[in-house]
């Protein structure tokens, strides 16, 4: 399911993207929707369709794909953010590659909608 997504093309390079940061483990890319000044997406090579499928075995990936947020938003030069994982339907996610926001560069409000 996972192999079907947009962000698998993006992976494969079919679709472009607007690339911050890329290793051996991730990508990431502007939000082609941005929701605040600096919107930004990190997600696996791996295909994870969400949290709800991460591994016990993912551990390590997942331990680094949170560095890279640190890493990215840093680099952005933000010394506050919003880190956002939707999990499932109702939780707003809508492209079934994990995937972690990061927003930045306004202010944010709790609890959030
Ligand atoms: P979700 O709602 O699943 O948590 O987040 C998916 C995000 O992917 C949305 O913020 C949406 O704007 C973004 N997105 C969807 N398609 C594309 C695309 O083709 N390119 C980029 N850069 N972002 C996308």
């Amino acid at each position: 399911m996972t192999s079907k997504t947009i962000f698998n093309k993006i992976l494969k390079g079919e679709i472009p993207c607007d690339e911050v940061y890329s290793d051996e483990w991730c990508l990431a890319f502007r939000d082609i929707e941005p929701q605040a000044p600096i919107h930004i997406l990190v997600i696996p090579r791996k295909g994870i369709e969400s949290m709800l499928e991460a591994k016990e075995e993912d551990k390590e990936l997942l331990g680094h794909l949170l560095w890279v947020v640190t890493k990215v938003a840093k680099q952005e030069g933000l010394t506050n953010w919003r880190t956002v994982i939707n999990t499932g339907l109702e939780a707003g996610q809508t492209v079934f590659h994990l995937h972690i926001h990061i927003l930045g560069g306004r202010n944010f409000h709790w609890p959030p909608g």
